[in-house]
């Protein structure tokens, strides 16, 4: 009977899921994944196998084809392609842990009432994810839910780097910089320090860039700072999402362009970033194919804001050994990987034109001072061994 470990994270408006085949002496192996897109508007549903089978395609029509619905698809599809199947747990991606949970956790229905509890510190994200869990604690019912949270990595940060220059009484209310995209940073640091532990040892910054964006300063394996805060809205520019603002800007849009709390919110959500600087598109190779000179400099911006964090994070490390790139952009851009650490000389960091273009893993020149490195992030991977690992498998 073949064991295995469903891994599933929910959004707004997409649900994904990995499923890893668990055996006693091996690391976990992918088995299928998918997702449905677009819930709520025209889902489209997508699996395939390890091989790249497709098992799934399917356009659904209706308002009805909710997040309940479409775990039941998945559950239908896996019951069809794997009979026989046995599952030990489900391991949930969850954005928001708070100040509390510093690690993945074994989900009780009073833990479940705690993360909801935060659910006003991640509107657009929690409730989703735990709509999930709440699904399958229904259907099936004694089956191990583990919670895997974004924001549990960097609760090693110093109290320093999660302040904001609020009254401290703001502070203590959970008004806080958590910081997120920390199953990437985990996996990704973990692989560093598996190829590369003397470099994983020393001080590291991850660019962890896809369409939401972050970089986090990393000190052997643990977490010093990153560039997100209170929500995933500061730091580097993203697809849609404005990054790093003063804070009067909004209170001028509201009071001065009287603009609605909700529209402020829509335009730094959904309109802003490489979509709204560009007028054109939030996909960073549509904006590299342009020649229209507002992508140029949505671009050029883009980068920009990547090299002020970079400093601002060796700064936070009095120093820099390696800098990775991950994510979509991250692991697929040599050109966007080359501008920056062009614009990085300053650190030590000196590119190999050669070994960035072929995507290779280590990706600066042989006598950099500043080592560069390409490491996929793969945060499905990092909740199926966190959740193996809950379960004392
Ligand atoms: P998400 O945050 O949705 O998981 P991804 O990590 O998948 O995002 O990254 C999506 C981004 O990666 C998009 O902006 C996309 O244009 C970009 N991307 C993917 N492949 C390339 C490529 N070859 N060159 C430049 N950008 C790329």
């Amino acid at each position: 009977m073949t064991k295995a470990i469903l891994v599933l994270n929910a959004g707004s408006s997409s649900l994904k899921f990995s499923l890893f085949e668990y055996e006693a002496a091996s690391d976990l192996h992918l088995m299928a994944k998918g997702q449905v897109e677009g819930i709520g508007n025209a889902p489209h549903f997508v699996a395939k196998d390890h091989h790249e089978q497709i098992l799934a395609d399917e356009h659904w029509q209706g308002e009805d084809k909710d997040h309940d619905h479409c775990l039941r698809a998945i559950a239908t599809l896996l019951n069809q392609h794997y009979q026989g199947l046995k599952l030990l747990g489900v391991g949930h991606r969850v954005v928001h842990g708070g100040a509390h949970y510093a690690a993945p956790v074994r989900l009780t229905p009073g833990i479940i009432n705690a993360l909801d509890a935060l659910t006003p510190l991640a509107p657009l994200h929690q409730s989703h994810n735990l709509a999930a869990i709440r699904a399958v604690a229904s259907a099936l019912p004694g089956l191990p839910q583990i919670a895997c949270f974004d924001t549990a990595f960097h609760r090693s940060q110093n109290q320093i780097n999660q302040l904001f220059g609020l009254p401290y009484s703001c502070y203590e209310r959970g008004i806080r910089r958590y910081g997120f995209h920390g199953l990437s940073y985990e996996y990704v640091s973990s692989t560093l320090k598996q190829r590369e532990p003397e470099i994983a040892a020393g001080k590291v910054v991850i660019a962890h860039l896809g369409n939401g964006a972050s970089m986090c300063a990393v000190q052997n394996g643990k977490s010093v700072a990153s560039s997100m805060g209170f929500t995933a809205l500061d730091g580097l520019m993203m697809g849609t999402r404005t990054g790093n603002l003063d804070a009067g800007v909004v209170l001028y849009l509201l009071q001065q362009e009287q603009l609605s709390v909700q529209q402020v919110e829509e335009l730094l959500y959904k309109r802003s970033g490489l979509l709204g600087l560009s007028g054109i598109s939030s996909d960073m190779r549509v904006l590299l194919d342009s020649h229209e000179p507002q992508a140029a400099l949505a671009v050029d911006y883009f980068v920009h804001r990547i090299s002020r964090e970079l400093g601002s994070l060796a700064a936070s490390m009095n120093g820099l050994d390696a800098l990775v790139f991950t994510a979509g952009i991250g692991e697929n851009s040599a050109i966007i990987r080359q501008r920056v650490c062009e614009q990085a000389q300053w650190l030590g960091i000196d590119i190999d034109p050669h070994a960035n273009a072929a995507n290779e893993f280590c990706i600066s020149a042989i006598d950099s001072p500043t080592t560069v490195w390409l490491i996929p992030s793969n945060e499905e991977l990092m909740i199926a061994r966190h959740t193996r690992t809950q379960l004392g498998l």
